[in-house]
């Protein structure tokens, strides 16, 4: 399997893939959007809005070939997200509560799709146990390790508006905040 970093993974696309992945991208906000930063509420109602909203946006981490996609990142203020929870194995989580975190913790460059181009050290728990409820209203709960506990821990992250640059070294964070200025061009 692909080697996986935060929220991104690594491998080589062909063309129709590249293409498909910049569409998907261009449907998902780019750091610095406010919707990056909110605090999202919890979702009461588990309808069928919701499970379509599900269906699309597990639709869109495949295609921006990412493992992990939560609803801030589409502009959607409530808690869920979707992600890759074994391999092979896409779920929905809504009001995550990581309840038990393992003492082990490693540091991994993680991306994003919200920071695109950006790959930074991130500090996480090795081992974490994740409740919540699926896309029907029903409790789940997940025990995982990485890679896929570090994307859980990402995906809940970003339900409080919290993103890699703020998990990262100071270093690290001058540097991507420096690549990610935009440049002006004059002439
Ligand atoms: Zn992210």
């Amino acid at each position: 399997m692909a080697d996986i970093e935060g929220q991104v993974k690594d491998e080589e696309l062909d063309a129709e893939q590249q293409a498909r992945r910049r569409l998907a991208l261009g449907q998902i906000r780019q750091y610095p959007d406010a919707a990056l930063r909110m605090t999202a509420r919890p979702v009461e109602s588990f309808d069928d809005d919701l499970r379509r909203l599900v269906e699309r946006m597990k639709q869109l981490m495949v295609e921006a070939n990412g493992i992990g996609l939560a609803a801030t990142q589409v502009g959607v203020l409530q808690r869920f997200f979707v992600f890759q929870a074994s391999e092979g194995e896409t779920v929905a989580l809504a009001n995550p509560r990581i309840v038990e975190r393992g003492e082990v913790t490693t540091v991994e460059d993680e991306g994003c799709l919200s920071i695109q181009g950006v790959l930074v050290p991130v500090e996480r728990s090795a081992l974490i146990t994740i409740e919540g409820q699926d896309e029907h209203g029903a409790a789940v709960r997940y025990e995982l390790e990485e890679p896929y506990s570090r994307v859980a821990q990402h995906e809940a992250d970003h339900l409080d508006g919290v993103l890699i640059l703020d998990r990262t070294t100071p270093e690290a964070r001058r540097e991507a905040l420096a690549s990610l200025r935009p440049r002006i061009v004059i002439g």
